[in-house]
């Protein structure tokens, strides 16, 4: 859904704040955008009901920007980035409309074969359990070798040093001795430091990240996003960076979108949510952040749930929890406003004519 600008009694309430922290995060906020998600919506169909996973989702990541997308679990933040990838399981899952244009091209009408040679080449994925997604019966070496040659034609003498400078980037120091290990061998952090390499291997433009340091250390987390941050300014890769954590949102994002229960619910750029959020929900979430390397899994500070996907209410999703509910809330949705500062947020907080609540 389009967002609407709001006039000047809403803007006088938010003063315009300035974003960034340099030349190169000021460049990432001209640059185009790399992949537009345009009214993603998707479902899942279960036998007691249809779970509206995802619905309405616009989300924009421009080339070499780390756009944040954060929220509570089931706020439909990994099910966006998976349907964007066109890995969803059909059933129960169906992507009932939208479109995902990486560099103006739909993803969602693209063929299985286009899709495989898309992903992992020119875009990649991190997951937040690295023993998952690897073999744990295959040599770290033989696992990387495999992934290379799929995305490039190289001898093996030229996949042994591109694997052991691409390790090296990743602050491995001993890469002969892990390339002969097994992944339950290595440790937490050596595994996904090992997942960042086979991501990057072919070199993509864009790294989709679904928490990737959740079942790490403090330490290490800090250390791989200082790493993956590094690599993203040396190589002007874009990141979607998927979190419930605004301590990440902090160190990592140029813009960030917040989403509720399927859907997003204000957007903007890092300091503009971070001094001045718009959306209750986004509040709620600031004012609990964890400290970096908390395993907290859900924000308890907010009070109550978040609504069952089978049964949304009318109106606001967020009305029952939210402390600022106006009658309104609950009879009708929130419209999608863009406010002065650039802000976009679905709140009748901020509807020309609406109260203060
Ligand atoms: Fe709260 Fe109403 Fe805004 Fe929803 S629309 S977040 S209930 S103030």
């Amino acid at each position: 859904m389009p967002w609407t600008r709001v006039g000047e009694a809403a803007t006088a309430r938010m003063p315009e704040q300035e974003a960034g922290t340099g030349s190169g995060r000021a460049a990432a906020r001209e640059a185009p955008a790399l992949l537009q998600v345009v009214d993603l919506t998707t479902h899942f169909h279960v036998p007691d009901g249809v779970v509206r996973a995802a619905e309405g989702v616009d989300l924009e990541v421009r080339s070499g920007e780390v756009v944040a997308v954060v929220g509570e679990s089931g706020s439909g933040k990994s099910v966006t980035a998976l349907s964007a990838m066109r890995l969803i399981a059909e059933p129960p899952g169906k992507i009932v409309r939208g479109k995902v244009l990486f560099e103006g091209e739909d993803l969602l009408t693209k063929t299985r074969t286009e899709m495989q040679a898309i992903r992992g080449q020119r875009i990649s994925m991190i997951f937040q359990n690295p023993y998952a997604a690897l073999n744990p019966l295959i040599s770290i070496g033989d696992q990387l070798r495999e992934t290379l040659n799929r995305h490039r034609d190289v001898t093996r003498r030229q996949a042994r040093v591109i694997i052991e400078e691409s390790l090296a980037r990743l602050g491995i120091s001993e890469p002969g001795r892990v390339l002969k290990s097994r992944p339950y061998q290595a440790s937490g952090g050596m595994n996904q430091r090992v997942m960042l390499a086979l991501a990057l291997l072919g070199e993509p433009e864009l790294l989709i990240a679904d928490e990737p340091t959740t079942m790490l250390d403090a330490m290490t987390q800090m250390d791989i996003f200082q790493l993956m941050l590094k690599i993203q300014r040396e190589t002007n890769m874009s990141i979607w960076l998927i979190t419930h954590d605004f301590g990440v949102v902090a160190l990592m994002a140029d813009r960030v979108v917040v989403m509720y229960a399927g859907k997003p619910v204000e957007a903007a750029d890092r300091k503009t949510i971070l001094h001045d959020p718009k959306h209750p929900y986004t509040s709620g979430l600031i004012g609990s952040v964890p400290a970096m390397g908390s395993r907290v899994k859900r924000l308890s500070q907010i009070p109550g749930e978040p609504p069952d996907l089978r049964a949304l209410p009318r109106g606001c999703s967020f009305a029952p929890r939210c402390p600022r509910a106006m009658e309104v809330c609950r009879a009708e949705a929130p419209p999608s406003l863009r406010l002065a500062d650039g802000a976009a947020v679905k709140c009748w907080l901020y509807a020309d004519g609406a109260g203060s609540g």
